[in-house]
């Protein structure tokens, strides 16, 4: 992470936002200080070459599915445990989740074998990590804690090798990798930016992955989650004052996904950033029947 670009983009909104939004990037603030400095640690990582990198992509295989980071089980462990506490004594959770969270014991159940899988699919790790810790809706330790924790926490073990990984297979093409997901480690997009028509190639937009920070290409008229290229299916739809943050909604799989346009943006670009402060939007498009993933075309509309 580029720290002084996130604090220049953190504090520029922090003079026009208020109230939740204004909380939520103050405790991210912290995070992202604590995920940097456990990315900064030099950890060697071997990235595919240029051809098996590009090999990989052109087979719909991840680069992290052809050579994947070792995340050291005791480093991975201090880092969920350091998060764990920041979370508790920051995130405003009630007392007894707050609790519940500061006490649990994650060394207990992370392990090399879950380490290696999550890799590739932290979903799996969330979910055996959520069952045998009995997490519940209910609490005191909540599935969605545990989920913060952990994705946080293996952030940092990630951005580096993926950059290494896409640094190895050169420029990236769209004709290599069409998708909605990530390239290196195969998350799905978290949110895209478009604009810039300067630097970016005429029909194009860029997808980023909050998992390991990797952008790609994607075409600019066309669904991230289910594909289609319908344009009378596609349409963006933003909060009035705000055409910076926009949400590109498919009425084919009824997904959704934010976008940030950066020629109508006031502060300097982060990603990391722009992920935070667009996350309102999330709530908007749930509301008017839109999921994250969309669900193949058979919801309602
Ligand atoms: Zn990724
Ligand atoms: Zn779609």
């Amino acid at each position: 992470m580029n720290m002084d670009l996130v604090s220049q983009a953190a504090a520029a909104y922090l003079d026009t936002v208020a109230g939740s939004d204004a909380v939520r990037l103050r405790f991210l603030e912290g995070l992202w200080d604590i995920q940097s400095a456990i990315e900064s640690v030099d950890r060697p990582y071997s990235a595919p070459d240029r051809g098996a990198a590009r090999e990989a992509l052109l087979s719909g295989q991840t680069l992290f599915g052809v050579s994947a980071p070792v995340v050291p089980v005791a480093d991975y462990t201090k880092a969920v445990a350091q998060i764990a506490r920041y979370a508790s004594e920051m995130a405003g959770l009630p007392a007894e989740q707050a609790e519940a969270l500061r006490d649990t014991d994650f060394a207990a159940v992370l392990n090399e074998n879950r380490l290696t899988g999550a890799v590739r699919s932290v979903d799996a790790l969330i979910a055996d990590v959520v069952a045998e810790l009995d997490a519940k809706q209910s609490g005191p330790l909540t599935p969605a804690s545990v989920a913060f924790v952990l994705v946080s926490a293996l952030v940092p073990f990630l951005t580096g090798p993926a950059d290494a990984a896409l640094k190895a297979l050169g420029e990236f093409d769209r004709s290599m990798w069409a998708e909605g997901r990530c390239p290196v480690c195969g998350a799905a997009a978290s949110m895209g930016r478009m604009g810039e028509s300067t630097t970016l190639k005429g029909a194009e937009r860029v997808l980023w992955c909050d998992h390991c920070h990797s952008e790609w290409g994607y075409d600019r008229i066309r669904c991230t989650r289910c594909g289609t290229r319908n344009p009378d299916k596609l349409h963006y739809s933003h909060l009035e004052g705000d055409p910076a943050h926009r949400l590109h909604l498919c009425d084919e799989c009824h997904g959704y996904t934010r976008f940030v346009f950066v020629d109508d943006l006031s502060a300097p670009l982060s990603m990391v950033v722009e992920d935070a402060i667009s996350a309102r939007l999330d709530a908007i498009a749930i509301e008017n029947g839109f999921t994250a993933n969309g669900d193949g075309g058979q919801g309602k509309c």
